[in-house]
């Protein structure tokens, strides 16, 4: 389990938790689709289950540590609030990214924030190099 600073998420042999102080929570699990696994395949995946451990991972974490914010949309899907569509496609948009970054899919050491949040996302997620 990670814990962050506005929740903690945990992986799932299916795929992810997220639950927040309050005891609201979020289960997410891959989708079986072709264009899920063509989202998975273009972020540097090839196992779905961690693709969408990672996914998730990246909703929470990338506002926390970019803007001490929380993911507009894992808190407002664990609260039963209605989503706004722009600050939805900008978040999927900028972890789409960010996950390819990660994987090094996509060259991003210009931004040194991203650099600093790669940094510590890989150190959250203990992955190797
Ligand atoms: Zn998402």
């Amino acid at each position: 389990m990670i814990q962050l600073k506005y929740c903690t998420i945990e992986k799932q042999p299916w795929g992810s938790t997220i639950r927040y102080p309050d005891g609201t929570e979020s289960s997410n699990w891959p989708h079986d689709n072709d264009s899920y696994r063509w989202v998975v395949e273009a972020c540097g995946h090839t196992d779905p289950v961690q693709y969408c451990y990672e996914h998730e991972f990246c909703h929470v974490f990338l506002p926390e540590f970019l803007f001490d914010a929380q993911s507009h949309i894992v808190w407002q899907n664990s609260h039963n609030l209605e989503i706004n569509e722009a600050a939805s496609h900008w978040e999927e948009r900028l972890i789409f990214y960010f996950q390819q970054y990660l994987h090094d899919v996509i060259d991003m050491s210009h931004d040194p924030m991203m650099v600093a949040a790669k940094a510590r996302a890989k150190e959250l997620l203990e992955y190797n190099s």
